[in-house]
């Protein structure tokens, strides 16, 4: 199942909105983006929870209907 986290659930304001196949890749690809746009270099355990917390099941939307006229 396809995991989804919106980052503004974790950093308030962030509308990053990070996509993965699974939990590991969502919480990987989190952390790399916490420490590239949040300045983050060490990560508190706590912030780790908090981003696992908030990963729900998800795809990332299809774009059938941009485009479509
Ligand atoms: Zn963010």
């Amino acid at each position: 199942m396809a995991k989804v986290l919106k980052c503004g659930e974790v950093f308030a304001g962030c509308d990053t909105v990070i996509y993965g196949k699974d939990e590991d890749e969502v919480l990987a690809k989190e952390e790399q983006h916490a420490r590239d746009d949040h300045n983050m270099t060490m990560i508190p355990m706590d912030t780790i929870k908090e981003m696992a917390n908030h990963i729900q099941d998800g795809a990332q939307p299809r774009r059938r209907w941009f485009g479509f006229r």
